[in-house]
């Protein structure tokens, strides 16, 4: 077996979230050894590819699931990736300026959003409220043969489709355009890590051993398995949550639609997407079903997948929590059922009728292909469901988990892990060109 150089930064993972601290440390930063080990062919093959995710920027402002304190979260995280897309010539290529809303359909629902847009509009000054007359002009599929009353809250001219494959891609590029020693190894699974006495990592492949002062773990749910294979976060486990699509044969809406937020549900409410890999053919979804698998279309591995569970008393206790909730329960089972050949399409659909109510089952079809997993993080000691990003960091090892809004947060969260790298490893930081290139421009700046 050959063991190599000493590299600075070690990666695992080749998706958004790898791939963008790729690019962060080698455009912004003075190390000069990085590697990134992919185990499979390409980047972004799994969950940052735009046929398993929503390719939806998150920037907060009609994701009614989130709070405001989030939504100001993830609006600054993801404009780190709408600044790259602008200033790197990625418009219309990587990122598409189209339309967005929420609907809100009934009294009630109208109610919250009325207030939601208050609230909000300080955040987000270009929201606006669309009636039905607006909305009847500009996306008449959304009022056709609609009995209840519905007000939008939506945007015009901001990047809201993104195809993070792309997006992975251009990170690539740049990062080898520094002409650094940037070594990507594609097809090499990263088997063991280990941290020696000297304080480096050994990082074993299926075929090498590599040997760096520093390691990053970006590997979906199996950032959890890596690190607590070093006795880090043991107190976490997994709950895998599949999600599937439905397309229509025809291209229904302009807009991307999203629906309002049922309060006691996890997972966001289903959404009416433009896809960018069908020709701006609508797609619904995300479904939220349990899946035994940590990536979707591949091979389950038992033995992975049970240690990612985790199962014991505090997890199952979450699960027992989860499952009490008659709402929970009945979403649950619904979208198990939404799985099925056929009888899914036929539930599937009352659910989208809420977006287009002469939608009928005949239109749609089971998106195959299409879909990822989201590595739902539980913390046993809180007994608590985790819903967005988990970090766990020490001594120059960093292991990320990034269920959705990872890939829109995921230049910020490389941002952050480039920091802590920097200071442990007594490298620079240039912040004022990551200021000016990353961190300053606002949504709807024009591209350069
Ligand atoms: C249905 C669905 C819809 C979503 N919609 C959105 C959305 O609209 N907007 C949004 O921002 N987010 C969305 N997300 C979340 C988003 O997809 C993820 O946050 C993001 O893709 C995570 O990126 P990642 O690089 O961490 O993971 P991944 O893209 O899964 O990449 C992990 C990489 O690690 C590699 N790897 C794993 N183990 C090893 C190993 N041992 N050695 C070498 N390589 C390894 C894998 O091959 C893979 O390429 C959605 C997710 C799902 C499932």
């Amino acid at each position: 077996m050959l063991v190599n150089k000493l590299f600075e930064t070690a990666i695992i993972g080749g998706g958004v979230a790898g791939t963008s601290l790729l690019f962060t440390l080698a455009r912004y930063t003075d190390l000069k050894d990085i590697i990134i080990f992919e185990k499979y062919e390409e980047v972004s093959l799994l969950n940052s590819n735009p046929k398993a995710n929503s390719q939806t920027l998150h920037v907060g402002d009609i994701e009614t699931n989130y709070t405001y304190e989030k939504a100001k979260r993830v609006k600054k995280a993801s404009s780190m990736v709408s600044n790259f897309i602008h200033h790197f010539g990625g418009v219309g290529e990587i990122g598409f300026v189209r339309d967005k809303m929420v609907i809100a359909v009934g009294s009630d629902e109208i109610e919250k959003l009325k207030r939601r847009y208050e609230l909000f509009k300080t955040l987000y000054p270009y929201l606006e409220l669309w009636d039905e007359a607006k909305l009847k002009q500009i996306e008449p599929k959304l009022m056709e043969g609609r009995k209840e009353p519905v007000l939008a809250m939506g945007a015009t001219g901001q990047i809201t489709t993104v195809d993070f494959k792309k997006l992975s891609e251009r990170f690539v590029q740049e990062a080898i355009d520094t002409e650094k020693n940037i070594q990507i190894r594609y097809n090499e699974e990263v088997t063991r890590i280990v941290r020696l006495e000297d304080g480096t990592y050994e990082i074993t492949t299926d075929t090498t051993r590599f040997n760096a002062r520093s390691v990053v773990v970006n590997a979906g749910a199996y950032s959890l398995l890596f690190a607590q294979s070093m006795g880090y976060g043991l107190d976490y486990a997994i709950l895998p949550i599949g999600g599937s699509f439905f397309f229509t044969k025809e291209k229904l809406l302009n807009a991307k639609v999203y629906t309002m937020q049922h309060p006691k549900l996890p997972f966001a409410a289903i959404h009416a997407d433009p896809d960018c890999t069908q020709e701006w053919c609508t797609r619904f979804g995300p479904t939220a079903f349990a899946l035994p698998k940590l990536e979707r279309y591949h091979s389950l591995h038992l033995r992975d997948f049970i240690s990612a569970l985790n199962l014991d008393k505090d997890v199952t206790s979450v699960y027992m929590d989860l499952l009490k909730d008659k709402t929970i329960r009945n979403y649950i089972l619904r979208n198990a059922v939404e799985e099925l050949p056929w009888l899914g399409r036929e539930l599937f659909v009352k659910d989208a009728q809420k977006i287009i109510p002469t939608l009928r089952a005949e239109e749609i079809g089971f998106a195959e292909g299409y879909g990822g997993m989201r590595p739902q993080v539980i913390d046993k000691k809180q007994q608590k469901l985790l819903l967005g990003e988990t970090r766990i960091a020490d001594s120059g090892a960093i292991f990320n988990m990034t269920p959705s809004p990872g890939a829109s947060s995921s230049l910020s969260i490389a941002y952050q892990d480039a920091l802590a790298l920097c200071a442990y490893l007594g490298a620079a930081f240039d912040e004022e060109k990551h200021l000016s290139e990353i961190q300053n421009r606002e949504q709807g700046a024009g591209s350069k």
